[in-house]
């Protein structure tokens, strides 16, 4: 069943009201008519199966029939500060990563991140990366957008780190130092992943980031591409926590 992120405020007292492109998108692009549901999402997590009554030029009412908490939301919180890469590269994480079940994504500006961001085109840009995330989330099932932060300079994103979390830079440099064992010594709901750009991290990035408790880390031997390395770090710390059990 086709399933749609609303704002809140469209669901109210059992009735459903879809608006603007949303309502274009059922009407006229998947040509849904009298009588079709949908699922409906809110964004904290409720999902309301809705029946489609009226079709109007640009709304579409329904009403609400059943109302349910969404389950495929992963029991811990990863956050991917992913370098910022060519832009169908990140696009690819971000869809990927939200497929996956990342919570929270921050583009990070890192010392060799090429192509540098540009700020003139940054709100465009943020639109269509908050839009691949938001049709990512519908079309895998999940009950809440992952957060998006603007992108941040790489030093502001290693302080921005919660206390209580656990924060792992994976690094080529970190030979010895594994990932599951990092993961295993923390009781933790929350975990940060820093992975840097196509050209990997400086040095004295890394060393910045273990002055503030992040831990540097290795993924394996091999050297993965940088949009491999986030959504493969991603998966590890999932498959430890038992999030990819059915
Ligand atoms: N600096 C490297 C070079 O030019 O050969 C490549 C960097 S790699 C393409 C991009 C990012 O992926 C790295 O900064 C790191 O965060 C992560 N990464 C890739 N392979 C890794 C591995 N085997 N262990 C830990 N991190 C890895």
């Amino acid at each position: 069943m086709r399933r749609f992120f609303v704002p809140p405020e469209w669901i109210e007292e059992g009735q459903a009201s879809i608006r603007g492109e949303m309502a274009h998108r059922i009407t006229q692009v998947l040509r849904m008519s009298q009588g079709d549901r949908v699922v409906l999402l809110d964004g904290t997590g409720s999902e309301y199966m809705v029946r489609l009554d009226e079709f109007g030029k640009h709304a579409v009412a329904g009403t609400v029939l059943a109302v349910s908490q969404g389950s495929t939301e992963p029991s811990i919180r990863i956050t991917l500060c992913q370098g910022i890469l060519k832009a169908d590269k990140l696009e690819w994480v971000l869809q990927k990563g939200t497929e996956l079940g990342v919570s929270a994504f921050i583009p990070l500006i890192c010392q060799r991140s090429i192509p540098r961001f540009k700020s003139t085109k940054g709100s465009q840009r943020m639109l269509r990366w908050g839009r691949i995330i938001t049709e990512a989330a519908e079309q895998c099932g999940r009950s809440r957008v992952p957060d998006l932060s603007p992108p941040l300079e790489f030093r502001s994103a290693c302080r921005s780190v919660d206390g209580a979390s656990l924060a792992l830079i994976p690094w080529e440099g970190a030979r010895d130092a594994s990932l599951k064992e990092a993961l295993k010594g923390h009781n933790t709901s929350q975990v940060y992943l820093f992975i840097g750009p196509e050209g990997g991290f400086q040095e004295e990035e890394v060393e910045y980031a273990q002055g503030l408790g992040i831990i540097p880390v290795s993924l394996g031997k091999r050297i993965l591409r940088a949009e491999t390395a986030g959504l493969v770090a991603a998966t590890a710390v999932l498959y430890e926590a038992g999030d990819l059990e059915g």
